[in-house]
């Protein structure tokens, strides 16, 4: 079959004249071809396979470029990259890979085309598309990944048990193609993605977040937990989350199953938001549930304090995944943390001062707290999904009109340290923060508004109550 179309950007002519010319075959293959053929945008990093020299091919190619681009040259990998425009060119020299037990880097020989498609990952990700005069357009599709596509079916070209063991990244590969495609995993595969999950332990922290995060960007991330939980990985990568699943009855009561309602959140905010870590708190805001629950004879089942214990976790959890211990991770912990207090809020009638508070905590991912909560709301029953929902529409417009008012976030003391300490003629003193809290207490609870004169005077009866001696100018 002819798929000129897939390769018209004049690049293509150029790499393979210039193939032609050093004697060597050329194709175009793996990602940029699958999303060709899937109708998406077209990938901006390009994997072009020689057969021969990818390294060499590459250098003809950058001089038949105008204005010559540097090439990049991996010797340790051979391959070379070159950035043209907005493409990125990836050069590689056709080969044939065997792996040993112990590490995910294989012995690299020169090999056929063939051998080339036979180590990739995915009979999807295996096509290949000439780019020489003689078979310029020329699809080879050795394993059927055209019916896969239309099947929408993830299967390694060989052996799928030879295909994870060799390399275990595969198998969170496979996942995360599932749950951004939204395809089936073929049935051997599972099985040898099953019978191989511990050898995940050979695969960076790096890429296997790489692909989580891959996951959780797609539209619904629960396809690939899902495979993660059946296939058992998760034990292995995320074992807060796997701990959540289950569901316990004691004296006739239960409790929800917190994994399948985690998945269901993260599903919920991936329709509001893109931002990830605000998916990455969706998912992470209920691990505190698992260490804390305890059944209660008179009040049934309780996760005291999950909300704590569940931001402490996340630390543990970036620490170990080699995750950014940045005001990312920061972000997640604060957003576990407070993931009730919205609830909480608007199960009673939404008071300003609650709003303040809640202002003056969340500060400003005071909006993405109100997403995460919105999406927490899992209810089947569809009386209270709409009294939750329109409660969280008050707290929003109350949150408006609060801070347009009182300008509670990023709050500033209206009366700062130093003029206490002038009226009060004092040195830096305990009573010093027993005033300024005070100020800040009288403000959230609306005692008094936000402002200097209004402090000020607070500020002197404070004073006077605590036997402070006014000091006259
Ligand atoms: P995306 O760029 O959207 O993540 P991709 O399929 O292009 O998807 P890359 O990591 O860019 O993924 O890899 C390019 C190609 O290299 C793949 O299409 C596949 O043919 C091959 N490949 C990548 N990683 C592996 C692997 N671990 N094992 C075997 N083949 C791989
Ligand atoms: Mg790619």
């Amino acid at each position: 079959m002819n798929y000129k179309q897939a390769i018209d950007h004049p690049i293509f002519k150029t790499i393979g004249n210039a193939a032609d010319e050093l004697g060597v075959d050329c194709y175009i293959i793996g990602g940029f071809v699958r999303d060709y053929l899937l109708k998406k945008e077209s990938a901006k990093d390009i994997d072009l396979v020689a057969i021969g020299s990818g390294i060499e091919l590459a250098k003809k190619v950058a001089e038949r470029l105008p204005g010559k681009p540097k090439v990049s040259i991996f010797k340790n990998f051979g391959t070379a990259m070159i950035k043209h425009k907005d493409l990125e060119l990836e050069f590689v020299g056709a080969r044939r890979e065997s792996y040993q037990r112990d590490s995910r880097k294989p012995i690299v020989e020169d090999g056929s085309l063939e051998d080339d498609q036979n180590r990739r990952d995915f009979t999807i990700n295996a096509l290949a598309i000439g780019l020489n005069p003689h078979n310029h357009g020329v699809l080879l599709d050795p394993f059927n990944g055209i019916d896969d596509l239309e099947n929408k079916i993830i299967r390694t070209p060989l052996d799928p048990n030879i295909t994870y063991s060799d390399d275990p990244l595969r198998m969170m590969r496979a996942i995360r193609f599932a749950a951004q495609l939204n395809y089936e995993i073929e049935l051997k595969s599972l099985q040898a993605i099953t019978e191989n999950k511990e050898r995940i332990h050979i695969v960076s922290k790096e890429r296997i977040v790489d692909e989580l995060n891959k996951i959780l960007m797609s539209n619904k991330p629960s396809i690939g937990f899902k495979l993660l939980h059946q296939t058992e990985l998760l034990s292995y990568i995320l074992p807060e989350l796997k701990a959540l699943q289950g569901i316990e009855e004691i004296e006739g009561q239960m409790h929800k199953d917190n994994f399948w309602h985690t998945l269901e959140v993260v599903d919920n905010i991936a329709k509001t938001t893109d931002n990830l870590w605000l998916r990455w708190a969706a998912l992470l805001h209920d691990i505190g549930k698992a260490p804390t629950k305890r059944f209660d004879k008179k009040i049934g089942w309780t996760f005291h304090a999950h909300e704590f214990v569940g931001s402490k976790m996340v630390y543990k959890l970036f620490k170990r995944l080699h995750m950014p211990l940045n005001d990312k991770m920061k972000f997640v912990q604060k957003m576990v943390l407070m993931s009730s207090r919205p609830i909480i809020l608007s199960e009673d009638h939404v008071t300003d001062s609650a709003v303040r508070r809640l202002v003056f905590d969340a500060g400003d991912y005071v909006e993405d707290l109100m997403t995460l909560c919105e999406a927490d709301i899992t209810t089947k029953n569809p009386r209270k999904q709409k009294r939750y929902l329109k409660n969280f529409q008050i707290v929003r417009q109350k949150i408006i009109e609060v801070e347009e008012r009182d300008r509670i976030r990023n709050f500033q003391p209206p009366v700062s340290g130093e003029e206490i300490m002038k009226v009060f003629n004092l040195r830096p003193s305990k009573e010093i923060g027993i005033i300024k809290e005070a100020i800040k207490e009288a403000i959230l609870s609306g005692k008094i508004p936000n402002e200097h004169d209004a402090a000020y005077n607070y500020m002197l009866q404070k004073g006077l109550e605590m036997g402070l001696k006014y000091s006259k100018k």
